[in-house]
């Protein structure tokens, strides 16, 4: 089976581990526990075949991104995490996306991932902020939920689309 490993980053508390609990596990984390960092092992099938995907889930917290070199060079894809509802979390990830061009180049496989979606009436970053970004960073840019799960295999399947690519 074709192996991937896939980093999550971005600040803290925006929903890293909640959107990869869903995604792998299938539940919502409605506990924040900030400290933590661990790799998931998921066999997902995407486009009709199974993969690994290891994801490595990074703590993050105020201040601090939980980028680190090791991070990078265990990564071959990157999910990039914002909160819909904390404008400065988007912010946080120019600083993060330039560290991993810097070592991995233009063309590494990255998404980005803006979360809470649910939250519509706390909502920081628009609709159409989004879309620019998408255009402007040349990656794409999901909205998801995972309390709902609304859309949250949308940006592991083009990950490991990506992934398979190169
Ligand atoms: P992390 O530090 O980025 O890993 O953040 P967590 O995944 O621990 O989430 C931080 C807090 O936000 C937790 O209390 C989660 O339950 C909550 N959360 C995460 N995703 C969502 C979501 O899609 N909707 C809502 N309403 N809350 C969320
Ligand atoms: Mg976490």
């Amino acid at each position: 089976l074709d192996t991937f490993n896939a980093v999550v980053l971005g600040a803290g508390g925006v929903g890293k581990s909640a959107l990869t609990v869903r995604w792998g596990r299938n539940e919502f984390l409605e506990q924040y526990n900030p400290t933590i960092e661990e790799e998931y092992r998921c066999t997902a099938d995407i486009d009709g075949e199974r993969c690994i995907l290891n994801i490595l889930d990074t703590p993050g917290a105020e201040q601090f991104t939980g980028l680190t070199e090791g991070h990078i060079k265990f990564g071959q894809g990157f999910i990039l995490v914002f909160s819909l509802i904390d404008e400065r979390s988007l912010k946080e990830l120019d600083l993060i996306r330039h560290q991993i061009y810097q070592t991995k180049g233009m063309d590494v496989p990255i998404v980005v991932v803006g979360t809470k979606m649910d939250l519509a009436h706390e909502r920081e970053v628009s609709r159409g902020t989004v879309q620019d970004l998408a255009l402007r960073w040349g990656h794409s840019v999901y909205e998801t939920s995972a309390k709902r799960n609304w859309h949250v295999s949308d940006p592991f399947e083009d990950l490991v689309r990506q992934m398979r690519k190169r």
